[in-house]
């Protein structure tokens, strides 16, 4: 469709609503206002997905309906017991793996960058820069002895995502950790999108050789540059995304496909503020609840788009136009993937598994020694 024609089906929607609206008196106060979001909202080109799907909505009353029961854990709980076929989408960032002892390394206030002090960076996220680490990858390699899966157990959290799956309820896990804890914890790699990369597997970065953690592991504990053995030139990088890189192509093809067709996307652990992977908790159909675990709010609708009636964001506000779907859970994500598979009755069977998994890990470090 031309961008003319779909401008004026919009004016016709708009005059029909104003028409049912029928109040005479802020007829013209409205249509400015109208105009001005009308305008921001084509130039921010949001489309069907923001301005369009909320007229077409709002029509048919179905931005009032709500899919849960109560907007709360409770509610959650009952809508996955009532969905047998229930497609869930957990997406994580840094608060599902500190319980794990992982520092949060992105933040200059971890302690860790002090290790960094002799390296006389020119910012502390130089360290994650592509031109950076090209002409100096020493302080990304000694960051990297102190950040390696090494001994890192996954936590409850992670556990929690492995049952859902083994439940076969879960559609993907999207993550923004590099920590590879959700591989340790047992999950298969097709269920799993690692957004910003991964220790799991590094490239030679000039022939593009390919390269095993334990490879790299060994030559970065022993304080060594990881050279390529192929070309005997090139550094060799762990496939997590610097600044300035692009996100792996299994990002983008399968959060094209995927969110539409979830029935429910768990947030656990993440600020939202990284993109693009904080907007995808806007790709999921507009009747999706959204259940949030945190220790507090975050990915919030802000207001020039609530002016502009554009779905971003999560509503916590059951009363709003937009609410009704989305539940905060304030907390650790530990205690609540505990209390989540309590109140679905799993409770005991994430117990035995954490138990079970716990030893062979064990036992797998014993036979390493
Ligand atoms: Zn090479």
């Amino acid at each position: 469709m031309d961008k003319e024609s779909k401008e004026n089906r919009k004016d016709d929607d708009l005059t029909e609503e104003k028409q049912n609206v029928s109040s005479k008196s802020s007829n013209v106060d409205d249509s400015e206002v109208e105009k001005i979001r009308r305008y921001l909202a084509a130039k921010l080109s949001v489309g069907l997905t923001g301005l369009g799907c909320e007229q077409r909505t709002q029509r048919s009353g179905e931005s009032q309906q709500t899919t849960l029961r109560e907007v709360s854990l409770d509610g959650i709980v009952e809508y996955i017991k009532e969905k047998a076929d229930c497609k869930i989408i957990t997406m994580a960032g840094a608060g599902i793996s500190t319980s794990a002892g992982i520092p949060d390394f992105r933040s200059p206030s971890s302690g860790l960058y002090y290790k960094l002090d002799k390296y006389n960076l020119p910012h502390p996220q130089a360290i994650f820069e592509l031109d950076f680490f090209m002409k100096n990858p020493e302080p990304f390699f000694t960051l990297a002895k102190e950040l390696l899966p090494e001994g890192f157990k996954p936590t409850i959290s992670h556990y929690f995502i492995r049952l859902l799956w083994e439940k076969g309820l879960l559609l993907r896990h999207y993550t923004q950790n590099i920590d590879t804890l959700e591989r340790v914890a047992g999950l298969p790699s097709d269920k799993l999108v690692e957004a910003h990369g991964t220790f799991h597997t590094g490239h030679c970065l000039k022939c593009r050789a390919p390269y095993t953690l334990t490879w790299m592991k060994e030559q970065i504990t022993k304080g060594i540059i990881p050279k390529c053995e192929e070309c005997d030139e090139g550094v060799v990088k762990p496939d997590i995304v610097f600044f300035g890189e692009v996100l792996p192509e299994r990002f983008q093809e399968l959060a094209d496909q995927d969110f539409v067709q979830a029935d429910l996307l768990i947030i656990m652990g993440s600020s939202l503020v990284v993109q693009p992977f904080a907007s995808l908790v806007d790709r999921v159909q507009t009747t999706c609840p959204r259940l949030l675990i945190n220790n507090k709010k975050v990915g919030m609708q802000d207001r020039l788009s609530r002016f502009l009636g554009l779905r971003q964001g999560l509503v916590f506000d059951a009363k709003s136009a937009h609410g009704g779907r989305d539940v905060a859970w304030l907390g650790d994500c530990d205690t609540g993937c505990q209390l989540l598979a309590d109140k679905l009755g799993w409770g005991d069977e994430l117990r035995a598994l954490i138990q079970k998994e716990y030893d062979s890990l064990k036992a797998d470090d014993k036979s390493d020694n």
